[in-house]
């Protein structure tokens, strides 16, 4: 804990679509490829709070899913390929798009959920 966090706090969108601390903007946000870090290790802001449950996944179902589509039918218009091509093109189109969104969109959703200070909501 060298550094205290940033007041104000950098841009949600820069700090999360990077994987950064959205408090610092310099830490990590995560241990692995989508696991969350406990902390960060620049200015000690915990990280156990943040939980974008199945947010990142709906937004890179919808995107995924309307590009995915919108491609296949514009190959077929235009091409009318054969079905394997489809599939191939489609389903790696599908998988690739979808590992190179989750994590980007899963950082966006934390730092986004940390500026507008959201948290569980609790009776008193
Ligand atoms: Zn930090």
């Amino acid at each position: 804990m060298s550094r205290t966090a940033t007041n104000p706090p950098p841009s949600p969108i820069a700090t999360g679509l990077r994987g950064r601390c959205p408090a610092c903007g310099e830490g990590h946000l995560f241990k692995g490829f989508l696991a969350v870090k406990p902390a960060c290790e620049v200015c000690g802001q915990d990280f156990s709070a943040f939980d974008s449950a199945d947010g990142p996944a709906f937004f890179v179902m919808s995107i995924t899913g309307f590009v995915v589509v919108g491609m296949a039918l514009w190959m077929e218009i235009t091409y009318e390929p054969p079905v394997w091509v489809h599939a191939l093109v489609a389903g790696s189109l599908a998988i690739g798009l979808s590992l190179a969104l989750v994590r980007p969109l899963k950082g966006l959703l934390a730092a986004v959920q940390f500026a507008n200070k959201a948290a569980q909501g609790r009776f008193r």
